[in-house]
C-alpha cells in the first residue's frame, strides 16, 4: 500500500466507499469520525436484553449487482425477502402505495379521490412551481390532502409547497386511470412500488453490510474535526491533535463541514445555514411475541400519531430479537429549521408506545418488555425551494478549495446507502486522478 496523503472524513457508506476503493487501487487512507465506532447511519446497537436496533429503518434495495456483491461479502449471511409494506390512515390498513390501493377506504373518499384523480389529469400542462403543486396536478386534491400533504408534514417537516420536487424520482408512484379503479375496486392489491427485493443481514442488524470495510483504512474514532485549514492542509480534532492531508475527502453534512474551514466567505456560510436537514428520534419497542404483521414497515398518515414510519424488526431478520420477541422501531421527524425537537428524545417513548396501542400493533402494555430512544442529527436532505441554490455556493466553493465532498450529507441528496457508497468511490477516484495516480474508471453500476 502506498500512502498519498488522502484523509477522509466520516466513516460511514460513504467514507467506507472511498476508502474501500482505494485499498483496491493499493492506495491507504485515514479515517476520522467523532463517533467512538465507524458506521456512521448504518451501526446497529445491542441494547444488552437480546435486541438489536438499527438507525431507523436500513434495508438494502439496491440494483446495483457490484454493490449487492460487496455488501453481501460484507455479511456473511443476510436475508433476501420480498418488499411489502403498507400505509395506516384513521383506522384502514391499505397496502402501498395508497393512490392505487384504495379499496377498504370510505366510499365518499374513494368517489372523491377518482373524480377528483380525473380532473386532475384532464389539465394539459398544468402548473408545477413546487411539490404541493405536483401532487395536486397528479392526483387531484382530495387524495393529496389526505395522504403525501399530511406525510409530508410529518417525514419532512415543512408544507409541500415549501419543496421542490427535485427529489422525486420513482419514488411517488403516477398511476394510470385504470390502475386507480383496479385498485379501488379489487381486494387484490396492485404491485407497483418501486422497490421489490431486500436485503438484510441475518445477523447483527444492517450494520453487517459496512462492517466487512473496517479494515479497508486506518480508522480513528472519537476524532471530531473541529477545524480544517485548506492552505497549510491541515485538520485539527477537539482534543488539540492534527492530521495532515495532500487530498480530502469528507461525508461530514454540508452545514457542519463549511463552519468548520479556516477562511470560509461569509456568503458561503450564509448558504451553508439555509441548508435544512430532519432529525429523527427513534423509538425501540421491543415486546415478548413475534410482530405478526405482513409488511416489514408502514406509513402513518394520521397527525395525531407522532412516528411518520415504523418497522418491524423481527420481519427483517429474526435474529435482531431474543427468541418468540418482536421489536417496532418509529420514527419522528424534527428539524432545527421548522420543527425544533420539544423536549428530550426518551419523552417520545410513552406518545409512541400509546399510538403503537391506538393502531392495534400492541395490544397492551404489558407486552412491552424494552423501550429506548435514538437520536439522529442529521437524517433526511429537506428539499426546501432555498436548497438548490444554497447547494450550489458550498459545493462551487468546496470544488475551488480542493476538497471533495461525498455522501448523503456532502451531495446534500435524498441517496440511500448504495449511492453513498459509489460517491464514496467517485470521490476517491477524482482524489487519485487530481494527484496523478489515476485508476480505471469504475462502473457506476
Ligand atoms: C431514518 C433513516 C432510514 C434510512 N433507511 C435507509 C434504508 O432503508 N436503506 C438505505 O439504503 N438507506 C437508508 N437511509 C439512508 C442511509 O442511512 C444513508 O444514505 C447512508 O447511510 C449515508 O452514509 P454517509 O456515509 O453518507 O453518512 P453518515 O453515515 O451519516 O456518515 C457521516 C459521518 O460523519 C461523521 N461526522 C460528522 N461530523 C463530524 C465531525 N465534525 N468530525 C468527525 N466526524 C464527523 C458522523 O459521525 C458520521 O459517522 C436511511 C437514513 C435514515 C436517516
Amino acid at each position: 500500500m502506498i500512502d498519498t496523503g488522502i484523509v477522509i472524513l466520516g466513516s460511514g457508506m460513504a467514507g467506507f466507499g472511498a476508502a474501500n476503493y482505494l485499498a483496491e487501487q493499493g492506495v491507504s487512507a485515514r479515517i476520522y469520525d467523532q463517533r467512538p465506532r465507524p458506521g456512521g447511519l448504518t451501526s446497529s446497537f445491542g441494547s444488552g436484553d437480546g435486541f438489536i436496533f438499527d438507525e431507523g429503518v436500513h434495508i438494502s434495495f439496491t440494483k446495483s449487482e457490484r454493490v449487492k456483491a460487496l455488501f453481501a461479502k460484507s455479511a456473511d449471511k443476510f436475508e433476501i425477502g420480498r418488499v411489502y409494506c403498507n400505509n395506516y390512515w384513521q383506522g384502514h390498513w391499505i397496502k402501498h402505495p395508497a393512490q392505487v390501493n384504495l379499496h377498504g377506504l370510505p366510499t365518499d373518499l374513494i368517489v372523491d379521490c377518482i373524480k377528483d384523480f380525473t380532473a386532475a389529469n384532464a389539465v394539459e400542462e398544468p402548473l408545477v412551481a413546487n411539490y404541493a403543486d405536483w401532487l395536486l396536478a397528479t392526483y387531484g386534491p382530495t387524495f393529496a390532502n389526505t395522504f403525501p400533504m399530511v406525510y409530508t408534514r410529518k417525514y419532512h417537516t415543512t408544507d409541500a409547497s415549501n419543496m421542490s420536487t427535485d427529489w422525486l424520482g420513482p419514488r411517488l408512484y403516477r398511476p394510470s386511470l385504470d390502475e386507480v379503479l383496479r385498485g379501488a375496486l379489487e381486494h387484490e392489491p396492485l404491485d407497483v412500488f418501486y422497490v421489490d427485493e431486500f436485503r438484510y443481514p441475518t445477523e447483527g442488524g444492517f450494520e453487517g453490510f459496512i462492517k466487512g470495510f473496517y479494515d479497508k483504512a486506518k480508522v480513528y474514532n472519537n476524532h471530531e474535526v473541529v477545524e480544517i485549514d485548506p492552505i497549510v492542509q491541515i485538520v485539527t480534532f477537539a482534543s488539540g491533535a492534527t492530521a495532515a492531508f495532500n487530498t480530502l475527502i469528507s461525508s461530514i453534512p454540508l452545514p457542519k463541514l463549511v463552519p468548520l474551514i479556516k477562511g470560509v466567505p461569509n456568503d458561503v456560510l450564509d448558504a451553508s445555514r439555509r441548508l435544512a436537514c430532519s432529525q429523527v428520534v427513534v423509538v425501540n419497542v421491543g415486546v415478548n411475541r413475534p410482530v405478526e404483521t405482513k409488511a416489514q414497515w408502514s406509513y402513518f398518515y394520521d397527525e395525531d400519531i407522532p412516528f411518520a414510519r415504523v418497522s418491524y424488526r423481527n420481519k427483517l431478520a429474526p435474529k435482531s430479537c431474543p427468541p418468540n420477541c418482536g421489536a417496532f422501531q418509529a420514527e419522528v421527524y424534527f428539524s432545527d429549521k421548522y420543527r425544533p425537537l420539544t423536549g428530550t428524545p426518551d419523552d417520545w417513548i410513552e406518545p409512541v408506545i400509546d399510538s403503537l396501542i391506538s393502531c392495534g400493533l400492541i395490544r397492551d402494555r404489558s407486552e412491552v418488555i424494552h423501550q429506548s430512544a435514538i437520536w439522529i442529527p442529521f437524517g433526511n436532505v429537506i428539499f426546501d425551494l432555498e436548497r438548490r441554490a444554497a447547494v450550489e455556493i458550498v459545493q462551487g466553493y468546496l470544488d475551488d478549495i480542493g476538497i471533495r465532498y461525498c455522501g448523503r450529507f456532502g451531495q446534500w441528496g435524498y441517496i440511500w446507502t448504495d449511492a453513498a457508497f459509489l460517491s464514496g468511490e467517485q470521490a476517491a477516484r477524482r482524489s487519485l486522478k487530481a494527484q496523478g495516480t489515476e485508476a480505471p474508471k469504475l462502473a457506476l453500476a
